[in-house]
């Protein structure tokens, strides 16, 4: 089945590589995709499937912070990872989890190849190999993506996950570099 030019093979990245606009204030780094790994991924060939953005769907584009106030983006990713462990949000991640779970049996089904997840380092959400705590970068996975690798591995999905930063590009590079070397064989 699907006998055409699509190449059966599906990325999961977090909504703001493709979407900077969705960051928190003071964290956008691209006025939109982070160029050099979107081009990366585009000229890999793969799907890009883009998440939605967890803590814009729970909390707005602003994370609903005070009017007047002017937080630096420490106390803002510790309000902000502090909201993102309350149910409502819980609830929220675990709903598009599902929904991302569901297009990823599908894929499975049909013999698509899961390349893997993309998540960005240091957020209290997206966090891969580090996420954000007590107003530093902590090691360990975001609220998201510990709800994601749970369903995943609960339903038997293997997903390789790695954490990238905008603002290292040429580690991020190298990490995006490296995950699909080791999964496009
Ligand atoms: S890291 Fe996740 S929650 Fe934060 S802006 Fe990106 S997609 Fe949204």
């Amino acid at each position: 089945m699907f006998d055409d030019k699509r190449s059966k093979k599906v990325l999961l990245i977090a909504h703001c590589i493709l979407n900077q606009n969705a960051k928190i204030n003071h964290c956008a780094h691209y006025p939109g995709a982070i160029r050099e790994v979107a081009q990366i991924l585009i000229d890999a060939g793969i799907g890009i499937l883009q998440m939605p953005c967890p803590e814009l769907l729970c909390l707005g584009i602003d994370r609903q912070v005070k009017s007047g106030l002017h937080p630096t983006v420490e106390s803002e990713d510790t309000r902000v990872a502090r909201r993102m462990n309350e149910d409502q949000a819980i609830t929220i991640c675990r709903k598009i989890v599902d929904d991302l779970v569901y297009q990823l049996v599908e894929y499975r089904k049909n013999e698509f190849k899961l390349v893997g997840v993309i998540g960005i380092n240091g957020s209290p959400t997206c966090g891969v190999e580090t996420t954000w705590t007590n107003n530093q970068d902590t090691q360990g996975a975001g609220v998201f993506i510990q709800i994601l690798d749970e369903e995943c591995r609960k339903r038997g999905i293997s997903l390789a996950m790695r954490g990238i930063k905008a603002y290292e590009p040429l580690r991020a590079i190298a990490t995006v570099v490296n995950l699909l070397e080791n999964t496009l064989v």
